[in-house]
């Protein structure tokens, strides 16, 4: 069947526009009592110094336990909320259960920074200050125990905007971390003018780090400009020991990835050990 329709290669792509079509308008419907229904939850990932496999931080990723088709990835919903506005209201749970988490994670003797993904549409919108706030009130948690991680879109509306918002979170304690830097339409001139205190590596550049030397010297140029900024550089997606140890050559100062430890529910990242070991794979 699939030879037949190989065949007529416009047939296939129909065919799949159509499906993925259907799909989104599915899961767009869903999404909304998604959050009514309590279908959602917060995985944290290690994030470790690149050299000790020491435990430095989290990052909160959602996770949607879809009743029907089980775990969804966000890579695929979260767009889908940003499509239909339902963005907002997950946005506001997603920092509400972030300092929630956060405070649980102390009174279990975990202290660590935590950081949250914000989606640019929640950046940019008014009152987004007021929802950062008020999650650190509920929760009673310090503010610089939450960090917060903006891509590059947050500054589609324009710089100033993004930049003064960055400033004020830094006024309250709180770090802006840059998210998937190398990507998408990234300009080495963000890294100057954003008020940020890190930089995150997108997997894109660390997949083959090892073996494209092109690839590596565009990260040993990052690592080196983000260092001469006083910058944090974190690696994304680190999956074996080579790719740890050539980052560390290159000065990287954090790691993140499935060598050390994939996204995992609250429970289990409060019996983390100190340091983590990397996994045989
Ligand atoms: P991100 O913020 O860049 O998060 C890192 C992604 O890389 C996560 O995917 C993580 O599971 C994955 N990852 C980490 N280490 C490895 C590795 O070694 N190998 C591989 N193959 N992948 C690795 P995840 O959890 O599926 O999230 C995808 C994206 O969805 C995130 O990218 C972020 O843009 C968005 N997202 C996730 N959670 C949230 C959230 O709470 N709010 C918002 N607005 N966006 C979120
Ligand atoms: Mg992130
Ligand atoms: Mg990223
Ligand atoms: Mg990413």
């Amino acid at each position: 069947e699939a030879k037949q329709q190989g065949r007529n290669t416009w047939q296939w792509y129909q065919g799949d526009v159509q499906r993925i079509t259907r799909e989104s308008v599915l899961l767009r419907r869903d999404l909304h009592t998604a959050l009514r229904d309590d279908q959602f939850e917060l995985f944290y990932q290690p994030i470790v110094e690149a050299v000790s496999g020491r435990l430095r931080g989290l990052e909160a990723l959602i996770r949607w336990h879809h009743p029907e088709r089980g775990l969804v990835s966000p890579g695929l919903f979260i767009p889908l909320a940003e499509q239909t506005g339902q963005i907002i209201p997950l946005g506001r749970w997603i920092l509400e259960r972030v300092c929630q988490d956060i405070a649980h994670m102390h009174i279990r003797g975990l202290r660590m920074p935590v950081a949250v993904n914000i989606s640019s549409l929640q950046f940019r919108r008014e009152g987004f200050m007021d929802d950062v706030k008020q999650a650190l009130e509920t929760s009673g948690i310090p503010s610089n125990c939450l960090e917060i991680e903006v891509t590059e879109s947050v500054l589609l509306d324009g710089a100033e905007q993004a930049i003064d918002l960055i400033n004020q979170l830094k006024a309250v304690g709180i770090k802006v971390a840059l998210d998937d830097f190398g990507t998408g339409f990234s300009s080495l001139s963000y890294l100057r003018d954003l008020p940020i205190h890190k930089v995150k590596l997108d997997r894109a550049f660390i997949k083959d780090i090892t073996t494209d030397i092109r690839n590596a010297a565009i990260v040993q140029g990052i690592i080196t400009m983000a260092h001469h900024l006083d910058l944090i550089v974190v690696a994304e997606g680190i999956e074996d020991r080579d790719q740890q140890h050539d980052l560390i050559r290159r000065d990287c100062d954090l790691l993140q990835g499935f060598l050390f430890a994939r996204p995992m529910p609250l429970d289990a990242v409060v019996s983390l050990p100190e340091v983590l070991p990397v996994s045989k794979a």
